[in-house]
């Protein structure tokens, strides 16, 4: 049964093993038992599944985790949290505990290590420092997974769902709506950690859809462009583009080519659709 859901024993845990946050590694627990629930029961995991989970910190959310999971691999880049770890998860013998970066882990090779071939589903309460390399490396490095089910700062979870034309529309957008179908779960307030963060989180699960070959053929010249209209996002499109070098195609036929496909040459990044920067992609002959 998983016993670490309370402030109290929370603290327990961190006095005994006289254990001190360290903000530059994102550390905000979670002390709320309803919270950690509501997010294992939001990922919807069954006996027949992995669960990768990234940052597990003292192995609350593991504990619940575990219960549900056939497997549950945790990845934990603080040192100072494995023993930890060791000991609260010690009544469970279907995790695996693993210190390293996540932003580092060759997935493919670590999932081939250790033996899984079913459904894998990633969950974690994210160090929010590094929420958007994590989110957009799992989404395209070609990871096998299911769905991804994450606490993050409430506008990241936002900028998922952005419409174009908006601020908070870019790279992280356009990955999240090419790779998955978005659904944000519920939102959770500071006080439901420690030590509390400054902002609202929400959890949001990013459910993996089915690729077409087209589309598994255009994803790295598309997102090459995507990367190029947003790294320069202040310049019109056809420059910033053609500054990427990214194309064949002499700035005259870039911009006879986006005429053609009613793309106007102009436009900024954040006005064009997803639909756009595929056009777009194909249109500019991006390798
Ligand atoms: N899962 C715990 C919970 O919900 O209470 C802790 C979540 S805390 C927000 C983020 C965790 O990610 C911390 O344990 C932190 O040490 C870990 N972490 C930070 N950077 C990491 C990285 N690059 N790779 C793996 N874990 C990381």
């Amino acid at each position: 049964m998983p016993d670490l859901d309370s402030y109290e024993k929370t603290m327990e845990v961190l006095n005994k093993y006289d254990f001190h946050f360290k903000k530059k590694y994102g550390q905000n627990f979670l002390i709320n038992p309803h919270i950690l629930e509501d997010i294992a029961e939001g990922a919807e995991i069954s006996e027949y599944d992995t669960v990768t989970e990234i940052g597990p910190g003292i192995g609350a959310l593991t504990q619940h985790l575990a219960e549900a999971a056939g497997r549950v691999i945790c990845i934990e880049l603080d040192d100072r949290l494995v023993p930890i770890l060791h000991d609260t998860l010690s009544g469970y013998d279907n995790v695996t505990i693993i210190n390293d970066d996540v932003l580092e882990v060759d997935f493919e090779k670590l999932f081939e290590q250790e033996k899984i071939t079913g459904s894998v589903k990633f969950v974690a309460n994210l160090p929010y420092y590094i929420t958007t390399p994590i989110i957009l490396g799992l989404l395209q490095k070609d990871i096998p997974f299911d769905s991804i089910t994450v606490m993050v700062q409430r506008e990241v979870a936002e900028r998922m769902q952005a419409k174009p034309g908006t601020p908070e529309y870019g790279a992280l957008t356009l990955a999240v709506e090419f790779y998955t179908e978005p659904e944000i779960l519920f939102t959770v307030k500071p006080e439901n950690f420690i030590p509390r963060p400054k902002v609202e989180s929400a959890v949001i699960t990013l459910h993996r859809k089915e690729l077409t070959d087209e589309e598994k053929a255009i994803q790295g010249p598309l997102f090459k462009t995507v990367r190029a209209a947003f790294n320069q996002r202040r310049k019109t499109l056809v420059n910033a583009i053609y500054n990427a070098g990214i194309s064949d195609l002499s700035k005259q036929e870039m911009e006879n080519a986006m005429w053609n496909s009613c793309i106007t040459t102009t436009w900024r990044a954040e006005v064009l659709s997803l639909k756009d920067y595929i056009r777009l992609a194909e249109v500019l002959k991006v390798k």
